[in-house]
């Protein structure tokens, strides 16, 4: 790690400032879970090929309903098969050593940092969980877990009656919907925790961004606001992207690149050391 980023690291363990993690689909790929810009994503109704921008989206579920959940038990199944990787698993080190300096922002559905050990109550999941599902006409707030029985996915596979079945509102026995923010939504603190995460971005002394490619809305405004606010900013990504830009062009930044499951563990290292 560089010598000056590792100073800054030490100084920052040492003293009594927030730290926010914000992670995104990148973090996740080496569990196997693709990312939404990898070649992977595309998924076919009728005779076109949807990519995920289009598919995920409220006016795709309202003109095919049976396709957006059929993609997201697709989904889920892979999700379902991969492990936290040893990127997730830093950022699980990181909560337990900073307590509650820390708060973990993500735009990840799969639940991975839950199953590594980061706790819910530090953990904003601003698009949501894929395991869970919630009424589609609104009649209660509250999630539902998806039942257990509702089974893996392959891509051809089609929606029986009985899926249909298990996919309805225990509350109305409406329909439901993935409780994920689709692509033409906007953020609400409900579901997606905006206004805590702006608060979060607004109070925090470093910001770690981790596999983002900064195309979503919150995560651009957290960013930017670290930075106003003169945060310290370290971002980590295979490649270079909008917030690596930021970070560098920040009087307090800096840029890492490579796989997250390779340079977090060394984070943590420096600060388990440090503090
Ligand atoms: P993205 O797909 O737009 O970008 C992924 C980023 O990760 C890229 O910048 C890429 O260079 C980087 N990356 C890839 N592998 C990496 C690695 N091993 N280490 C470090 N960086 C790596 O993802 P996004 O910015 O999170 O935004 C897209 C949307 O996709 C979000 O809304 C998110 O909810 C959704 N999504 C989530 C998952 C998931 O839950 N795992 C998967 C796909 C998409």
């Amino acid at each position: 790690m560089d010598a000056e980023l590792k100073e800054v690291l030490e100084a920052f363990a040492r003293g009594s400032g927030k730290i926010c993690v914000l992670t995104g689909a990148g973090i996740s790929a080496e569990s196997g879970i693709p990312t939404f810009r990898g070649p992977e994503g595309y998924w076919t109704v009728g005779s076109r090929e949807y990519q995920p921008q289009e598919m995920a989206t409220y006016e795709m579920f309202t003109q095919h309903p049976e396709e957006v959940w059929r993609w997201y038990l697709y989904r889920l199944s892979v999700c379902r098969k991969a492990d936290p990787n040893p990127g997730h698993l830093a950022i699980a080190e990181m909560e337990r050593l900073f307590k509650d300096r820390f708060t973990l922002i993500t735009q990840n559905v799969d639940g991975l940092h839950l199953r590594a050990g980061n706790s819910l109550t530090r953990t904003f999941q601003i698009h949501g969980n894929i395991s869970f599902m919630r009424c589609a006409d609104a009649c209660t707030e509250e999630p539902f877990p998806l039942p257990d029985v509702v089974p893996a996915k392959s891509k051809d596979d089609m929606m029986t009656t009985e899926e249909l079945h298990l996919l309805r509102c225990p509350n109305c026995g409406g329909m439901t919907r993935p409780h994920v923010l689709w692509f033409d939504e906007t953020y609400d603190e409900v579901y997606y925790r905006f206004t805590s995460s702006l608060r979060v971005a607004r109070e925090t002394d470093l910001l770690i961004t981790v596999g983002t490619s900064g195309a979503t809305n919150l995560p651009n405004q957290v960013v930017w606001e670290a930075r106003h606010r003169g945060a310290i900013l370290v971002d980590v990504n295979a490649e270079e992207n909008p917030f690596g830009r930021a970070a560098l062009s920040s009087p307090r930044g800096f840029f890492i690149r490579g796989k997250s499951g390779a340079i977090l563990p060394g984070m943590v290292e420096v600060f388990r050391q440090a503090l």
